[in-house]
């Protein structure tokens, strides 16, 4: 799932991978007000209770994750070998079941050039200056400091200003930046976001705060923790990421794409680093966090007394990397030249480095047998009923053409999918509908799924209605602080006005246990291999599942709308035709 990299190690706006971090105040919300100890046990529905249609083969998701979660692909990282192999591995899965190929001229691959930016090991780090004086807080202890393709020697010093959450909507009625001028200036905003703004849109507005910001003139962004998104993501954890190299990709043109050219410079501080920030304001940190913690408040703007310098020193380098991209061509004259992609990723995070004192035959290969070899097997599986369905005789092409991609450097910000969306090799306007792939926890019987994004669309009625006959249900986001959503590859073909759902096996049945020992134990760590204990009949069952709503999509007479009066289709598709609500 989506990389849970901080949004600190790029200097564009940030994404992630899906990581659960499902917070105390989630499992509350989603068991009720009732303590779970004082819950009565149900007991759990055993997988081979639940119906599978028979054409989908445990086996076949079984062998595929065995070959792609293998320690020889090294845990399949942006622009390695071990990636390189899985690509092949996919293309030739596609050939066997005689799909039509549509990379690079004629091929299956759509190749990336990607630029990667490291930290150079050098001093590096955030300097407060204010009223009382000077200090620097330093890059991987109490500071995070984004590497910046564009100035390898970075160095930026500004004033400084709070913006509270630093989110800007009209249809919200939300202006941090009222009365406040930022301009050449570095803006100090907190993450996550009032307690009470619909989560889907709340999530956008945090992944554009970047772009916010240089909309009003800042240069840079330092971002700080309420008590709440500590809580949520405390700082060590996030220090486990300081070092991974940032990637962008390059376009045709051989520009490296960077959404937000005008943020010279990013950083995230600690605690201690955020107080000094607020040295001599009118408004101490403390008093500022302690509105926050009050729900639905937004703590208002101000100039602060302080400035900061943030530095460091980066290189930057290329490499390639493949999406790669097959099609079942539509049966319907009419309907066959508009598509409907069903897309997973196929990189991972690739091998740890080894840490202080580790013994030389530690395992460090980060397999992503779960994130996200899963959810390739289960796109494998799903193309390989369709392909049958289409080849045999008196079956059924899907009426509007499918096309299947297995995307590269997801964990390096939803890279590939960004890419394909902008330079697909059918024109995206064309592109009715987005299912997308990723993590499905496969370690015990789901009988309910969440649906992150199908309520904005028709998607919501379609989803449910199409997984209907295999007994399981929609159930609401149980987890809408980890803001999902905008985490995933389905999210950038939302931002080109493509409806779009992504589907994970939900709470019910024991998946709450199942998903918090995955996040806690396993999630973007060397554990999510193939000891888990995988249940691969429900790795069957989740194929059925988007095979279902793939079709559901290829299928039906009109192809999926946006909600009339929906944030993210008035946002991104203002001139597209809309759905009723109640449609
Ligand atoms: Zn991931």
């Amino acid at each position: 799932m989506l990389s849970f990299r901080s949004s600190l190690l790029s200097a564009a706006a940030v994404v992630f991978c899906l990581p659960l971090v499902a917070p105390v105040s989630a499992h509350e919300r989603a068991q009720g007000s009732a303590p779970a100890a004082t819950r009565p046990a149900s007991p759990l529905i055993p997988e081979g209770a639940l119906p599978l249609d028979p054409r989908f083969s445990a086996d076949r998701v079984k062998a595929d994750v065995t070959f792609l979660a293998d320690d020889l692909l090294e845990g399949r990282d942006t622009g390695s070998v071990g990636y390189e192999i899985a690509a092949r591995y996919v293309a030739q899965r596609f050939a066997a079941m005689g799909l039509k190929p549509m990379g690079d001229d004629g091929g299956w691959f759509q190749r990336i050039t990607f630029q990667k930016t490291e930290r150079l090991d050098t001093p590096s780090g955030v300097t407060v200056t204010g009223p009382s004086g000077s200090a620097t807080f330093s890059q991987g202890v109490d500071a995070l400091v984004s590497v910046n393709a564009n100035e390898p020697v970075l160095d930026v010093t500004a004033p400084l200003v709070f913006v509270g959450y630093g989110m800007v909507d009209k249809r919200l009625g939300l202006d941090d930046y009222a009365g406040l001028d930022v301009r050449g200036k570095i803006v100090v905003v907190l993450r996550g976001f009032p307690e009470g703004l619909p989560n889907d849109p709340a999530a956008y507005l945090v992944n554009a705060r970047y772009e916010i910001a240089q909309d009003h003139g800042a240069i840079g962004v330092i971002q700080i923790d309420t008590d709440a998104s500590a809580r949520q993501r405390p700082w060590e954890r996030r220090m486990l990421y300081s070092s991974q190299p940032s990637f962008t990709w390059v376009g045709p043109d051989g520009v490296p794409f960077d959404e937000t050219p005008g943020i010279r410079a990013g950083a995230g501080l600690d605690s201690k680093g955020a107080a000094a920030l607020f040295a001599g304001a009118q408004r101490s940190l403390a008093q500022v966090l302690k509105e926050a913690a009050r729900k639905g408040a937004r703590p208002k703007g101000f100039a602060l007394k302080t400035s900061a310098r943030i530095f460091g020193q980066s290189k930057s380098s290329r490499v390639t990397s493949p999406n790669v991209v097959a099609m079942i061509p539509g049966g319907d004259p009419a309907l066959a030249g508009e598509y409907v992609v069903l897309s997973g990723h196929l990189d991972h995070i690739g091998i740890s480095p080894a840490r202080p004192g580790d013994p030389a035959d530690n395992d460090r290969i980060n397999n992503g047998a779960l994130d996200n070899a899963a959810g390739i097997a289960t796109l494998l599986e799903v193309a390989h009923v369709m392909s049958q369905e289409a080849m045999s005789k008196g079956g059924t092409k899907p009426r509007r053409s499918v096309i299947f991609l297995a995307s590269t450097g997801e964990e390096k910000g939803l890279l590939g999918a960004d890419y394909y969306a902008r330079h697909a090799s059918v024109p995206v306007s064309k592109i009715v509908g987005n299912v997308d792939l990723d993590m499905p926890v496969l370690t015990y019987a789901f009988t309910d799924l969440t649906a992150y994004g199908a309520d904005h669309s028709t998607l919501g009625k379609l989803t449910a209605d199409a997984v209907a006959p295999m007994r399981l249900v929609v159930a609401p986001d149980p987890i809408p602080e980890e803001t999902v959503f905008v985490r995933s590859d389905h999210y950038m073909f939302v931002k080109q006005g493509v409806p779009a759902v992504f589907l994970a096996t939900g709470f019910g049945n024991g998946g709450e246990a199942a998903y918090n020992y995955f996040n806690e134990h396993n999630y973007h760590q060397v554990g999510d291999d193939l000891k888990q204990p995988i249940i691969w009949r429900a790795g069957a069952r989740f194929a059925e599942a988007n095979y279902r709503i793939t079709r559901a999509m290829a299928d039906g007479d009109a192809p999926p709308r946006w909600i009339k009066g929906d944030f993210f289709g008035d946002l991104f598709a203002p001139n597209a035709s809309k759905a009723e609500p109640a449609d």
